[in-house]
C-alpha cells in the first residue's frame, strides 16, 4: 500500500516527494488552519535531509513565487531563530526578558492530564494526541498549546518546551525555545492568547473548546494570564528518553581498528540526507551521538526510533562515544569529514590534518550583528542564488 502523504517516512524519498506535494498557490491563503496546504517538510529541514535552497528552487521549478512570498518568510523565521542561537548561545534557554508574571509564579513541572491529553478540553486534547502519535502538529496548534500551558496553566515556558521538543520530528531547540518564548512574552512584546472562537475559525469540529476556559474574551484571558495561581506544584513526569539505549559506547581499542587508515565521514541525527557525492565508495560512515547533548534534551521513543531508522539505511556502525575517545580514534584516520549543525557542536572541536567540514548551503545570507527581532533581521538579510519567477 502507498504511504499516506500524511504519514512522515525516515526516507529521502518520502522526503522528496513531500517536496513534490508543496501547493505553494493554496499555501498563503490557507496556511492559518489546522487542515491547511503547509508543506509539512520540517522534520526533513531538521534533520538535514532537505536544505531550504533546495526547498526553495524545487517550488520555484513547480510553481515560480517571489521573494516576497509567505512561504519563504516562513522559512526566513526559522533562520532568524538560528541567527539569535548563534549570538546568544545558552541565552535561549532563559527568558530574554521579563514576563507578564515574575519566574517563580510558573511551575516546574506538566501537570499530569496535559501530559496524559486528558484535560477535558478538546484542542488541548486533540493537540497533545496528534503531537504525541505523530510527532508533528500544525504551526497554530503548537501556539495553542503552549499558550494554553504557560497562561492558563501556569507552567513554566522552558518545561512545556523541553516536554513539546522531545516529541517534535521536527525539534530544533533555536525554533523551539524562542517560539515558546514568544508566546510566553519573554521573547516579545506582549503574551500571545487564543480563544474558543479563534479555534472555531480554524479547526475541524472535533477540536471546538465553546463552554471551556477558553471560551472568553481576550480580556478576561489577559486577566488570567496576569494573576498568579495559588496552586503551584513542581510534580514532574517524562517518558523523554537519551541515547543509551540507541547507540553503544565503543571501546577505544575498537573505534580505532574501525576507523583505522580510512576516509571517515562522519553522520550525526542532523546530517541524514545525500551523501556528500565527492566521497570515496570505500569510505568508512560512521554514526555518531553525542550522549551529554542527549542526555540534556531527551526524545521521545517515536523520534529516537524515526531517527535511527534512517542513520541504519546509512550506516550499521552507531556510537556514542566521548569526545575525547572519538578525537583519539579519528587521528588514524586518513581523512575526516562531516555536515556541521548547531546540535551536534561538539564536532566542532574536532581536529586533525585532513579535516573537511561541509555546511548545508543557506537561503538567507549571514547577518554579522544580532538582530533582536525578526524585522531588523529581514531588513539586513538578502536571498542567495533566488531568481524570483513571480509574475
Ligand atoms: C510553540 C512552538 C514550537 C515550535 N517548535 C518548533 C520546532 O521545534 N522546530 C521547528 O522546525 N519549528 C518549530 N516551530 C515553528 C513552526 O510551528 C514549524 O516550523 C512548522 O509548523 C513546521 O511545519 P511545516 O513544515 O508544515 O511548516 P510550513 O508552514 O510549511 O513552513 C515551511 C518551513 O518553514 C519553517 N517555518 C515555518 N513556520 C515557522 C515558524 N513559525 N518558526 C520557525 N520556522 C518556521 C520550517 O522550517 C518549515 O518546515 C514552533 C512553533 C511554535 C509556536
Amino acid at each position: 500500500m502507498m504511504p499516506s502523504i500524511d504519514t512522515f517516512l525516515p526516507t529521502l524519498g518520502a522526503a522528496n516527494a513531500r517536496l513534490a506535494a508543496v501547493d505553494i498557490n493554496a499555501y498563503a491563503k490557507t496556511r492559518n488552519a489546522i487542515d491547511g496546504a503547509v508543506s509539512r517538510l520540517s522534520p526533513y529541514v531538521t534533520h538535514g535531509f532537505l536544505s531550504f535552497p533546495q526547498i526553495a528552487k524545487a517550488v520555484q521549478d513547480q510553481a515560480g513565487f517571489g521573494p516576497q512570498h509567505k512561504f519563504v518568510f516562513e522559512l526566513g523565521w526559522r533562520a532568524y531563530f538560528h541567527h539569535v542561537w548563534q549570538h546568544l548561545g545558552d541565552g535561549i534557554f532563559e527568558s530574554l526578558h521579563e514576563g507578564i508574571l515574575p519566574e517563580n509564579a510558573y511551575q516546574l513541572g506538566l501537570p499530569l492530564d496535559i501530559y496524559a491529553g486528558n484535560t477535558g478540553i478538546p484542542v488541548i486534547d486533540c493537540a497533545v494526541q496528534e503531537l504525541v502519535q505523530t510527532g508533528y502538529l500544525h504551526n497554530h496548534a503548537r501556539m495553542w498549546l503552549a499558550s494554553y500551558i504557560v497562561h492558563i496553566r501556569k507552567v513554566h515556558w522552558l518545561v512545556g518546551a523541553q516536554w513539546m521538543y522531545g516529541h517534535l520530528l521536527d525539534g530544533d531547540l533555536a525554533s523551539n525555545m524562542l517560539s515558546w518564548q514568544w508566546v510566553a512574552g519573554t521573547g516579545s512584546t506582549k503574551p500571545y492568547l487564543f480563544n474558543a472562537d479563534n479555534v472555531a475559525k480554524y479547526a475541524p469540529k472535533a477540536w471546538h473548546s465553546q463552554g471551556t476556559v477558553l471560551d472568553a474574551s481576550y480580556e478576561q484571558l489577559h486577566d488570567i494570564a496576569k494573576t498568579a495561581s495559588s496552586h503551584i506544584t513542581h510534580a514532574s513526569r517524562s517518558d523523554l528518553k537519551n541515547s543509551a539505549a540507541y547507540f553503544q559506547v565503543p571501546t577505544c581499542q575498537a573505534l580505532r581498528a574501525l576507523v583505522k587508515d580510512r576516509t571517515v565521514y562522519l553522520v550525526h541525527p542532523w546530517s541524514l540526507g545525500d551523501l556528500p557525492p565527492a566521497l570515496p565508495a570505500d569510505a568508512l560512515i560512521l554514526g555518531v551521538a553525542d550522549s551529554r547533548f542527549h542526555a540534556a534534551h531527551p526524545w521521545s521513543a517515536g523520534r529516537w526510533d524515526w531517527v535511527m531508522t534512517r542513520m541504519g539505511q546509512i550506516t550499521p556502525h552507531c556510537y556514542a562515544p566521548s569526545f575525547d575517545g572519538l578525537q583519539a580514534a579519528l587521528v588514524l584516520a586518513s581523512s575526516v569529514h562531516h555536515t556541521p549543525n548547531p546540535h551536534a557542536a561538539w564536532l566542532a572541536d574536532l581536529t586533525h590534518p585532513a579535516l573537511q567540514v561541509t555546511a548545508l548551503p543557506k537561503l538567507f545570507t549571514d547577518v554579522d550583528t544580532y538582530c533582536s527581532s525578526f524585522a531588523k533581521w529581514w531588513k539586513k538579510t538578502a536571498l542567495r542564488d533566488f531568481h524570483s519567477t513571480e509574475q
